[in-house]
């Protein structure tokens, strides 16, 4: 794909985006546009890193449809210099996304397989998100050492929200995270934190692989 075509498809894909509701504002647009998905996902998917659905990146795992990356980055309310933790680094893509509009230094992202988590750093690395921090390990655990958060994004489904994310988020923090049994149906809740308390918003359902970890399910 050369370059014209590739900013072609984003346009055409933010557009798609926004005609269907999952993008509102410009900053999400803008990061949408800017992003270069194809750069994520294995380059037998390259031709359909556009199209709104989910892409198979190895490990039985996949980059997040792009109108769930819109909605759960929207949700977010994201904005420059807010400190950001993302469970389940997969392909990068949503990562960077959220570095194009915190900035990369402030976003870190917590992988369980290593093998995604290095192709992942070397897409970020490539695109010019090098800054952003992936660590390999439990996500349902956070990270504690880097916290905390300002927005926390979970891309696996967990069945209820891991206590140590709740506590690194700030007050005032928020955090996107899919719910429900492992095998559905799964709800992605939009969770607030005030005075130390955490409130739940249910956001329509959604498909998520499993969050696998100390506060998720077993292997
Ligand atoms: N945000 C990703 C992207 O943009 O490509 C998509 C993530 S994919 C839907 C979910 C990821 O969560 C998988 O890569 C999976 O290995 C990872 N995962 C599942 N449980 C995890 C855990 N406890 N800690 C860290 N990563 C986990």
């Amino acid at each position: 794909m050369d370059d014209e075509r590739t900013s072609r498809a984003r346009s055409d894909l933010v557009d798609h985006l926004r005609r269907t509701g999952r993008i509102h504002s410009s900053s999400v647009a803008a990061a949408v546009e800017a992003v270069p998905r194809h750069e994520f996902v294995p380059e037998s998917a390259r031709d359909r890193a556009y199209e709104d659905r989910p892409l198979e990146i190895g490990r039985g795992q996949v980059v997040t449809a792009p109108h769930l990356v819109a909605q759960m980055t929207e949700l977010l309310e994201l904005d420059r210099g807010h400190r950001v933790l993302e469970v389940g680094t997969g392909s990068g893509y949503h990562a960077a996304v959220m570095a194009e509009i915190v900035g990369p230094e402030r976003v870190f992202s917590l992988e369980r397989f290593p093998d995604l988590a290095t192709r992942a750093r070397d897409a970020l690395e490539r695109t010019g998100y090098g800054d952003v921090t992936v660590i390999v390990g439990d996500g349902s655990l956070g990270l504690p050492r880097a916290g905390p958060f300002d927005r926390i994004s979970v891309a696996a489904v967990a069945p209820s929200v891991p206590d140590p994310l709740g506590d690194q988020l700030t007050d005032d923090g928020t955090m996107v995270i899919p719910l429900g049994p492992r095998e559905g149906p799964h709800e992605l809740h939009l969770v607030e934190r005030a005075d130390g308390r955490l409130e739940r918003t249910p956001h329509g359902r959604v498909r998520f692989v499993p969050l696998i970890g100390r506060y998720g399910f077993e292997r």
